[in-house]
């Protein structure tokens, strides 16, 4: 048995969801391990497997777990990464509460910044990982997907060498909502910007040029936040 204490209350919904999730927070399950099957759940919550199933999808849903087919299928507990954060920024922005001017501005406050910080935390051990980033930009993409996750490497890796969580956690929301507008309207035409489009930041900031960073981060920035708002129009109006 694994502790969860019978339900009483009326909220029975949120308060299994609210007890799994406690359990997956606090590490009694473990990224990569699955959860007691829906049978043994409802049996230790003393609630319907409708319910269980209703919570593990909640979850789901959440990034919390994943869910396997097959005979060792299940729930399992995926590794609790930025994208719970990012998930919260993409309801908001999905339910036009956030817009993309809003985040271009943020981003133009946040992303030069982030770039001046990595210039100033930069060691040699870093420069492997903005190269290689860099260089990953040129190879040919095999999706969409596959083609904004390289393009966004440079970005994602001066996050990491920054050297404050926050700022990172910060910065991946961000490419998480510009990404989910940019695949949905996505076209080679409205692709925001090409590869080898980093090389003056990575130059700056391997060469520890804190306030050179900043500046060709804000221009990078600069140049596609006109195209990114623009995306934005037909994205509302494909979702309306
Ligand atoms: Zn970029």
């Amino acid at each position: 048995m694994i502790q969860f204490k019978p339900v009483k209350t009326n909220r029975i919904f949120e308060d299994v969801l609210v007890q799994l999730k406690d359990s997956i927070l606090s590490g009694r399950f473990k990224p990569g391990e699955k959860l007691p099957s829906e049978r043994e759940l409802s049996l230790e919550f003393q609630v319907s497997r409708g319910v269980i199933r209703e919570a593990i999808r909640a979850l789901e849903l959440r990034g919390f777990v994943g869910i396997r087919q097959g005979p060792a299928g299940g729930a399992y507990v995926t590794d609790l990464t930025f994208n719970q954060v990012g998930n919260a920024f993409l309801d908001l922005f999905k339910t036009n509460k956030l817009s993309m001017q809003d985040i271009a501005q943020v981003r133009l406050h946040v992303e030069p910044e982030v770039a001046r910080q990595a210039a100033l935390n930069f060691n040699t051990s870093h420069e492997d990982i903005l190269m290689k980033a860099e260089q990953e930009e040129h190879i040919d993409y095999v999706s969409y997907e596959d083609r904004i996750d390289r393009l966004t490497r440079v970005h994602k890796s001066l996050a990491r060498i920054c050297g404050n969580q926050f700022f990172e956690v910060i910065v991946r929301s961000m490419l998480m909502l510009t990404a989910e507008v940019v695949l949905t309207v996505a076209s080679d035409h409205d692709l925001l910007h090409g590869p080898g489009e980093h090389q003056g930041v990575i130059q700056a900031v391997i060469s520890g040029d804190g306030d050179g960073a900043a500046r060709e981060m804000a221009r990078h920035l600069q140049q596609f936040s006109h195209n990114l708002i623009k995306m934005e129009k037909t994205y509302r109006q494909r979702y309306s």
